[in-house]
C-alpha cells in the first residue's frame, strides 16, 4: 500500500525526530571524537566489496541559519556531532545539514570513486573534497537544477571523486524543502555500473509489469465498461508516477528540463493516488447505498485529495508534501478498515481486496523495518516495497475478476432461485389443473350419474306413459281397445275411406241375454265370458286398419277397412258361429252364450257422417235382436 508506505516512512521519521528532540538531542550533545569516521578505500573491487555505505557513522552539523560556508564548518569543531539513529534520516526540517567523513586511500595513486546520494528529491547538494589542507574537488547540484547539469546522467546524484593517497575529507551540505536523508554510498565505478544495470533491469520489470497491468485492465474496461477498472487504472498510473517521481526516474527520462514541474510531481501524485484509492474503494466496495456516513467520509477524502492535487501546484512544497502525506493516514486506514469491515460483515468479494492491500502494507513495513535497521537489510527487504506494490497491483486485478465472478455467481444463484420459483409455480399450477380436472371429472361423473338417473326416471316415465297410453286406449277387463280408442280409429278410417273412396264396414256385436248369464252364474262368471269372447275374436281381427273394441257393457264393435258388404257379412257370420261354439269353463261349469251382430257398409262421401254408419249398424243389430237373436243382419245403406 503506497499510502501506507508514505505514511509509515514520513510519520516514523516524525516520530524519530520528535523522540530525539524530546530526549534533549542526546546524540547531538555528544561532540564528534577525533579523527573523523574513516572508511578504507580499496583500489579495485577485487580487494573489497566495491561499495561502502557511510550509514550513520558520519559527523553531522545542523545549520539552522543555512548561512554557514565550508570554511565555517571546517573551523567549527564543537558543533559536529555523531548521528545517534540507526539510519541517517532527519525528517522534515528547514535546517541545512552538513555531513563529513574520511576516505583513506592506502595506495600510492589516486583512485576514482563515485559518491552516490540515492535520494533523488534533495533540493541542494554541495560536496567538498578536502585533501592536504586544500579543497581539491567541489560539486554543487540538486533537483532544483536542470537535469542535464548533473555530473553523471543518472536518476540519483552521482558525484565522481579522485581519492588521493592517504586521507581525504568529504564535507556534504544538504538542504531540502522536504525531508533530509543522507544514506551516502561510495562506489568503485565498475561495481557501480553492474549494480546500476541490475537496478535498471529490476525497475524496468516493475514498470513493465505495472504498464502491462494498466494496458490489460484498460482493454478489460473497454470490454466491460465497468468503472472499477478505470479507477484501478488511474490508481496504478498515479502510483507509478508517484513512485518514479520519488526515485527520480521521471525527472531523468520524462521531464529533464522541467525543474518546476519536477518539484510539484511528488505531492501531486501522492494526492492523485489517495484520490484514486478512495474512488476505487468507494466503487469496488459498493459503499453508496451500504452506509451513508461511510459514503460521505469517502466523498470527503476524494474531494480533499482532489483539491490538494490542484493546490499542490501552487502551495509551497513543504506545505503541500506535509498535507499530502498527512492525508495518506486517514485514507489508507479508512479504506483498509472498510475492506475488513465488509469482509467481516460477510461480503466475500472484499476478501481479496483486503489481502491485496495487506500484502502491500506488509511490504512497506518490511521496507521500513529494513531501512531503520530493525531487520537485516538485504535484497528482499530493500525491494519489499516494490514487491508489495507489484503484489498489490496484480492481486487487485484478480480482485476485480473475483468480484465479477462473485457477481456472476450471485446472478446465477438468483436465476436458479427464479427457476426454482418458476418450477414451484408451475407445480402449483399443475396441481391446480389436476384438482380442476378431478373436480371436472367428478362433476362429469355426477352429471353422468344424474343423467343415468334421469334417463332411468325418463324410461320409467315413458313406460308409465306408455302404460297410461295403453291403459287409456285399452279396456281393463278384456284387454282389447276401448270405446275412446275406437272413436279415434273410426274417424281416421272414415277419412281414409272418404279419400280413397273405398268401403268401410262396421259390426256391432251384442251378447244375447247377458243379464241372465250374470243372474244365473254371477257377475264374475259374466266377466269371464266377456274375456273369453275378446280372446276368441281378437286373433280374427288382424288386418291393418281393422279394429276390435269393447263398445260398452257386453257390446263390441268391429271396424273393417276396405271391406265390402259381402265380406263383412261373411266375417260376421263366422264370428257368430265361433261365439255360438265357444264353451267357457268357469268353476267347474261350462258356460255358453250367443251374440247378435248388426253390420253396416258404406263408401263414405260428403253427405254421410261417421255417426250415420254406427246408427245403421245399430239398426241392423236391433233387427237381429228382433229377429230372434244369434244372427247377423246387414243394414241397407
Ligand atoms: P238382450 O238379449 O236383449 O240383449 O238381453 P240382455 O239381457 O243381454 O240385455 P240387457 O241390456 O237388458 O242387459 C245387459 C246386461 O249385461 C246388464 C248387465 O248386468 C250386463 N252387463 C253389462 N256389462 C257387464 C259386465 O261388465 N259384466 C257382467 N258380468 N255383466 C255385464
Ligand atoms: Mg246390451
Ligand atoms: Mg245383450
Amino acid at each position: 500500500m503506497l499510502l501506507m508506505r508514505v505514511f509509515v516512512i514520513y510519520w516514523l521519521r516524525y516520530a524519530c525526530l520528535l523522540s530525539a528532540g524530546m530526549l534533549l538531542g542526546l546524540a547531538q550533545a555528544q561532540p564528534l571524537p577525533e579523527p573523523d569516521p574513516t572508511f578504507p578505500v580499496f583500489e579495485s573491487a577485487a580487494n573489497g566489496p566495491g561499495r561502502l555505505d557511510t550509514g550513520p557513522r558520519m559527523g553531522v552539523l545542523v545549520d539552522a541559519s543555512r548561512q554557514l560556508g565550508i570554511q565555517d564548518v571546517m573551523a567549527s569543531r564543537a558543533d559536529w556531532h555523531t548521528i545517534d539513529r540507526r539510519s541517517p534520516n532527519f525528517g522534515f526540517t528547514p535546517s541545512a545539514h552538513w555531513f563529513r567523513f574520511q576516505l583513506h586511500n592506502p595506495g600510492r595513486e589516486a583512485v576514482l570513486r563515485y559518491i552516490e546520494m540515492p535520494i533523488s528529491f534533495i533540493d541542494h547538494i554541495h560536496l567538498f573534497q578536502h585533501v592536504g589542507g586544500s579543497i581539491t574537488q567541489e560539486y554543487d547540484t540538486g533537483d532544483e537544477k536542470p537535469f542535464v547539469q548533473r555530473p553523471v546522467v543518472h536518476q540519483n546524484f552521482i558525484l565522481p571523486v579522485q581519492v588521493q593517497p592517504g586521507s581525504n575529507h568529504f564535507y556534504i551540505r544538504l538542504e531540502n524543502a522536504g525531508t533530509i536523508e543522507a544514506p551516502f554510498r561510495v562506489w568503485e565505478p565498475a561495481v557501480f555500473q553492474v549494480a546500476n544495470q541490475r537496478e535498471k533491469l529490476a525497475q524496468g520489470m516493475v514498470i513493465g509489469t505495472l504498464l502491462v497491468m494498466v494496458l490489460y485492465n484498460l482493454f478489460v474496461y473497454f470490454g466491460t465498461r465497468d468503472k472499477n477498472y478505470l479507477y484501478y487504472i488511474s490508481f496504478a498510473l498515479s502510483y507509478l508516477m508517484f513512485q518514479y517521481s520519488l526515485t527520480g526516474y521521471t525527472y531523468a527520462y520524462l521531464w529533464p528540463d522541467s525543474v518546476w514541474w519536477n518539484s510539484v510531481t511528488i505531492p501531486l501524485f501522492i494526492c492523485t493516488t489517495e484520490m484514486t484509492v478512495a474512488l476505487f474503494t468507494s466503487s469496488f466496495l459498493r459503499v453508496k447505498g451500504y452506509s451513508t456516513w461511510v459514503h460521505n467520509v469517502l466523498r470527503g477524502l476524494i474531494l480533499g485529495s482532489g483539491c490538494m492535487a490542484v493546490l499542490s501546484m501552487v502551495l509551497p512544497y513543504n506545505m503541500a508534501i506535509r498535507i499530502g502525506t498527512g492525508l495518506a493516514i486517514p485514507t489508507a486506514a479508512f479504506c483498509l478498515g472498510l475492506g475488513y469491515w465488509r469482509w467481516w460483515r460477510g461480503d466475500s468479494f472484499a476478501r481479496l481486496f483486503c489481502v491485496a492491500w495487506t500484502s502491500a502494507l506488509i511490504g512497506v513495513m518490511v521496507l521500513t523495518a529494513g531501512k531503520f535497521g530493525i531487520i537485516p537489510s538485504n535484497f528482499w527487504t530493500e525491494n519489499a516495497g516494490q514487491i508489495g506494490i507489484l503484489g498489490l497491483v496484480v492481486l487487485l486485478s484478480f480482485t476485480l475478476v473475483d468480484r465479477i465472478n462473485h457477481d456472476r455467481s450471485g446472478r446465477l444463484e438468483a436465476q436458479a432461485a427464479a427457476l426454482a420459483h418458476e418450477r414451484t409455480a408451475r407445480a402449483s399450477q399443475e396441481a391446480l389443473i389436476a384438482v380442476k380436472e378431478e373436480a371436472n371429472r367428478k362433476l362429469e361423473q355426477r352429471v353422468e350419474e344424474r343423467t343415468l338417473d334421469l334417463n332411468s326416471t325418463l324410461e320409467q316415465l315413458q313406460r308409465a306413459n306408455a302404460q297410461l297410453q295403453r291403459l287409456s286406449v285399452t279396456d281393463g277387463l278384456t284387454q282389447i281397445s276401448n270405446r275412446a280408442s275406437f272413436d279415434i280409429a273410426f274417424l281416421d278410417e272414415f277419412k281414409r275411406a272418404l279419400r280413397h273412396k273405398t268401403y268401410l264396414s262396421l259390426m256391432l256385436i251384442d251378447v244375447d241375454h247377458f243379464k241372465q248369464v250374470n243372474d244365473t252364474w254371477g257377475h264374475p262368471a259374466g266377466d269371464a265370458c266377456l274375456q273369453a269372447f275378446a280372446r276368441l275374436l281378437q286373433p280374427r281381427v288382424h288386418r291393418a286398419g281393422d279394429l276390435l273394441a269393447r263398445y260398452g257393457g257386453e257390446e263390441f264393435v268391429v271396424l273393417l277397412g276396405e271391406t265390402g258388404p259381402a265380406d263383412a257379412a261373411a266375417m260376421a257370420e263366422s264370428f257368430r258361429a265361433a261365439i255360438e261354439a265357444l264353451v267357457v269353463a268357469y268353476e267347474g261349469q261350462s258356460l255358453q252364450f250367443t251374440a247378435s251382430i248388426g253390420v253396416a257398409c258404406i263408401v263414405p262421401h260428403a253427405q254421410i257422417a261417421p255417426q250415420d254408419l254406427v246408427a245403421s249398424a245399430d239398426r241392423a243389430l236391433y233387427q237381429a235382436k228382433q229377429a230372434g237373436r244369434n244372427r247377423v243382419c246387414v243394414a241397407d245403406v
